[in-house]
């Protein structure tokens, strides 16, 4: 039998750090990354043939559960017609359509390869559409890897100590004002001073890439009313909330409506996908319609679209984000009983199908400068040890865990198990 360890070794050979995505080689976790060989509903198994239950769900698309076979068939059915035609097709429409039915605020979209390139194009958008270069973010959101973005990012950039990446021009990152998530004097005191030269906010609606930290009473509804005030476009990144905070996102939840949004991950099924849209004046913009150029060779690609809408035709069932909503509320509060019990300083927070770990003594995180404070010893020590009780939690403490509705209660109760385990061996330590 190959062994992870065997086969991270061989990797780091080819692939810098042996993985295609940082976050994914455990870095600061004091060992290697476990290499999956497949994946079944709320489970992953390792090529040692170890069972996991999996609150990561490819960072977030498998809100279903992995290898849901309604979305499997959908793509198995279009198979054979060919993986790619670089021609206008009829189910770019139908997801289009879909997309645009499930949010409102979305009157156009364009479908993209990744959450990457859904902000880099909807950043280009509102900065063609205004004629202005500055751009709002808030420390510790991750918008993926475009270099306007990539300041003061969250997520991998943060897990592995470069927020701001070298090889992004100082002389772009200067369009990029940063201010503090959950703020909003410091975004009333930042649009004072320079909102009319200021093209956009993009912010992601519950923040999801420093930990979980939902949006404060006010926050997105100061965002909204700047923008309004000085003419600048709102953009909510819902790579991560988008059908999973709620069937509408997280701007259906929080009731505030972007001008452009930002898909990725559920929206693919779990292929490569991701989309930009929003209000049909801005919209059209882009090319060919508009001046802003914007492409894809791959891009609405139909076996990608038959898997997103048919797993997108399974999260629009009545009930379902009530219930994955009540999966991680049972979770997040059985960790906390067994957390106080054993007398860890550890809080829980959520928002609908997401949910984070902080171990703190503090009542609530609100911010990336909470979120760094927290300790990160507890944590690594915490998801090592729940990684061997066969519990998958995303290996870093600045990413944000996600159920899908394939956890079965009896999954939770497992995990839930563990943990009392796990919080007990970390007292002893
Ligand atoms: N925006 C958010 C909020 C994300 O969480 C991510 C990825 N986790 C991205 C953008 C980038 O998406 P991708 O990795 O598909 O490029």
């Amino acid at each position: 039998m190959t062994t992870s360890a065997q086969l991270f070794e061989r990797a780091c050979r080819r692939i810098p750090g042996g993985v295609n995505s940082p976050v994914r080689a455990f870095k600061g976790m004091d060992r290697s990354p476990v290499f999956m060989e497949r994946a079944q509903g709320a489970y992953l198994f390792d090529v040692e043939g170890k069972r996991y239950i999996d609150y990561v769900g490819s960072w977030g698309p498998m809100i279903t559960g992995h290898a849901d076979p309604d979305v499997l068939g959908a793509v198995r059915e279009r198979l054979d017609d060919g993986l790619s035609f670089g021609t206008p097709t009829a189910i770019e429409t139908d997801m289009a359509d879909l997309i645009c039915e499930m949010i409102p605020s979305m009157d156009m979209v364009r479908m993209v390869n990744s959450g990457t390139e859904a902000t880099m194009s909807a950043v280009r958008l509102a900065r063609g559409y205004t004629g202005r270069d500055k751009i709002v973010k808030f420390e510790g959101n991750y918008h993926g890897h475009t270099d306007s973005l990539l300041v003061k990012a969250g997520s991998g950039a943060v897990t592995h100590g470069e927020p701001s990446s070298p090889g992004v021009p100082a002389s772009l990152a200067e369009h990029t004002i940063t201010l503090s998530y959950n703020d909003p004097d410091a975004v009333e005191a930042c649009f004072e001073e320079i909102g009319d030269q200021i093209a956009c906010i993009i912010v992601e609606p519950v923040a999801g890439n420093m930990n979980c930290i939902p949006p404060q009473p006010d926050f997105l509804e100061t965002l909204r009313r700047v923008c309004d005030r000085h003419e600048s476009v709102l953009i909510f990144d819902e790579v991560m909330t988008g059908f999973r905070v709620a069937m509408g996102g997280a701007q259906a939840h929080y009731g505030v409506t972007p001008d452009l949004t930002c898909l990725g991950k559920i929206v693919g099924g779990g292929m490569p996908v991701g989309a930009f849209g929003g209000r049909r004046s801005i919209m059209e913009n882009i090319s060919p319609l508009g001046p802003i150029y914007q492409a894809g060779t791959l891009a609405g690609n139909p076996l990608a679209m038959a898997a997103g809408i048919a797993l997108l035709n399974k999260v629009r069932e009545p009930g379902f984000h009530d219930a994955l909503s009540q999966r991680a509320a049972t979770l997040c509060e059985g960790l906390q009983t067994r957390a106080d019990a054993a007398g860890i300083d550890m809080i829980t927070q959520q928002a609908g199908g997401m949910f984070g770990i902080f171990f703190t003594g503090q009542s609530r995180v609100d911010n990336f400068a909470q979120a760094t404070a927290c300790d990160g010893d507890a944590f690594r020590r915490f998801f090592s040890a729940m990684l061997d009780q066969g519990i998958y939690l995303a290996p870093s403490a600045f990413e944000a865990g996600f159920m899908s509705s394939a956890h079965a209660p009896e999954d939770i109760q497992a995990t839930l198990d563990a943990a009392e385990t796990v919080f007990a061996s970390m007292n002893q330590a």
